[in-house]
């Protein structure tokens, strides 16, 4: 059988119960997960929320993981990482939460399928995804389907509104 071997990028988020923590806790939990290994992570990063305002800054970062996972066989351990750190599902989107793990890119797929949209129909446009990515992969070119612009992940970070992010030295 053909093991394909694809770098999918992650993107981590938390607002909750320490979320250095969390965000360090996930990556630890990606480190260890089957058939992948990680091979570059960010810095952390604290960022204004999206969407409702009354809730406290996020930390987020963005990490390469090198996999021959499926798509849904990686988002099946994404989820089962943000329940194992107590993530509960609510109604109210972009809301607080414990842990976010999103695929934000794996390889050069284009997914649309009801699980699984990839890239994260949101990358382009949030720069907590766009500067942690361009730490640590700022030559990326985004999949485009036929007919759209292709675009590197440096042109998008440099030209995105920067929305007072801090990258943390944790030293
Ligand atoms: P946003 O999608 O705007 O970042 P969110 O991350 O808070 O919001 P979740 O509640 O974590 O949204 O996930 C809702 C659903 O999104 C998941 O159950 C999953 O099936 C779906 N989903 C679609 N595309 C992706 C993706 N690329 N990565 C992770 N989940 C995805
Ligand atoms: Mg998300
Ligand atoms: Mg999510």
């Amino acid at each position: 059988m053909q093991v394909t071997t694809t770098i999918a990028y992650i993107g981590l988020g938390s607002n909750l119960a320490e979320p250095i923590k969390q965000v360090q806790f996930a990556i630890e939990k990606l480190k260890n997960i089957a058939q992948s290994k990680v091979i570059k992570v960010s810095s952390l990063y604290l960022s204004k929320p999206m969407g409702p305002q009354d809730q406290d800054d996020y930390i987020n970062a963005v990490l390469a993981l090198e996999t021959t996972l499926t798509p849904i066989e990686l988002l099946d351990t994404l989820q089962h990482i943000e329940n194992e750190a107590g993530r509960v599902r609510k109604e109210n989107r972009w809301g607080a939460r414990i842990l976010d793990l999103d695929i934000i890119l794996f390889g050069n797929e284009i997914i649309n399928t009801e699980r699984l949209t990839v890239p994260h129909y949101g990358m382009r446009v949030r720069e907590f995804v766009l500067l942690p990515l361009a730490e640590i992969a700022a030559d990326l070119v985004i999949p485009a389907a036929i007919g759209e612009e292709q675009q590197s992940v440096r042109f998008l970070s440099q030209n995105i509104a920067n929305n007072a992010m801090v990258k943390l030295s944790l030293d």
